[in-house]
């Protein structure tokens, strides 16, 4: 191992893209992942001839404008990842009713037709995905800020700032929402595997709000979007090191500038991503550290 420009923690979907991305602008990077198997939970299975993608299969932001689209269309990788539109998305069977719950891929067939269930809940149902809506927008819009980030964070994010230690189940009971119709709201919960009363708002909002152009699978199984990904950081010259757990960051005065394997080998570089879930590796002093998001806990 040699130094270089950004080392990324982490295979996953996250670490590979900003992999790819990075690598397409020149950076020299490395990407340290501690499975033999790459992509995290964008995992594809087979067995006796049938493919299972068992953790990621609907994606959002596939769509024309979508953001998947848009990274794949600039890393020239949209020839190799073909897109299926799941609709619906899902049907659902709850204990407390009869009849199926026909989940839509596109947000707003979904809110009418939760509107068409519960009318009497029309009004609250608008506000509900209002604030979803804009908890999404201020969350990209973090990127772009470069304001003070403690005195103008507030101004400049109102509701991010209000709910950002709301959990779904707080919302949902300071709307006033029945049981049965905050299960059907947040029936893609279970993509973030955590209850109600565990799963923040803001992470959930943010899942809900990124099927606002339909619910896609990849064709051929996600497994194909990892490989396409994996080949292109290889093609530019970048390294993945698979069966290689990161024990630590290394840290000079409060700075990251490098990592420890958990064989005792160290390896420096100029900016480290963190695209794992790195509760284990991180001392809580790190100041230049980029974290990709992976848990929706608070
Ligand atoms: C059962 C299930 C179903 C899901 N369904 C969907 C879905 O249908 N649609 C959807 O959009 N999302 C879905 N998700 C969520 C989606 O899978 C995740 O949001 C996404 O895969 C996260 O990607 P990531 O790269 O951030 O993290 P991960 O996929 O968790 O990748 C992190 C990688 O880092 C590696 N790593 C961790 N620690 C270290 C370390 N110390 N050193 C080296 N490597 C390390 C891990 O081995 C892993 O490969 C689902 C999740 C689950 C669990």
């Amino acid at each position: 191992m040699g130094d270089c420009d950004a080392l990324i923690i982490g295979a996953g979907l996250g670490g590979l893209t900003s992999a790819a991305l990075l690598a397409q602008q020149g950076v020299r990077v490395v990407v340290l992942e501690k499975n033999q198997r790459l992509g995290g939970y964008g995992v594809s299975y087979y067995s006796h001839g049938h493919r299972f993608d068992i953790a990621t299969q609907a994606l959002g932001g596939c769509g024309e404008k979508g953001i998947v689209r848009q990274i794949l269309s600039r890393l020239s990788l949209l020839d190799q990842v073909k897109f299926l539109a799941c609709e619906p998305a899902r049907v659902y069977y709850f204990t407390d009713s009869g009849k199926p719950f026909i989940q839509s891929g596109f947000l707003k067939k979904q809110w009418y037709r939760l509107v068409g269930e519960f009318p009497e809940y029309k009004n609250e149902i608008k506000t509900c995905y209002d604030i979803f809506a804009r908890l999404f927008a201020e969350l990209k819009a973090i990127a772009g800020f470069s304001g003070d980030p403690v005195f103008g964070f507030a101004g400049n994010f109102p509701d991010l700032a209000r709910y950002s230690r709301f959990t779904v189940r707080e919302f949902f009971t300071q709307l006033g929402l029945p049981l049965p119709l905050q299960i059907r709201i947040a029936a893609r919960a279970e993509y973030c595997l955590l209850p109600l009363d565990r799963l923040s708002l803001v992470g959930f909002a943010c899942t809900e709000m990124s099927y606002g152009d339909g619910a896609w699978m990849v064709s051929g199984g996600v497994g194909k979007l990892v490989k396409a990904l994996s080949c292109y950081i290889k093609e530019q010259g970048g390294r993945i090191i698979p069966e290689t757990r990161v024990r630590r960051l290394l840290l000079e005065n409060g700075r990251v500038n490098g990592v420890e394997t958990a064989e005792g080998k160290r390896l420096t570089a100029q900016d480290i991503v963190l695209a794992g879930d790195g509760r284990d590796i991180l001392s809580g002093r790190e100041r230049n550290l980029i974290v990709l998001p992976v848990n929706t806990t608070n």
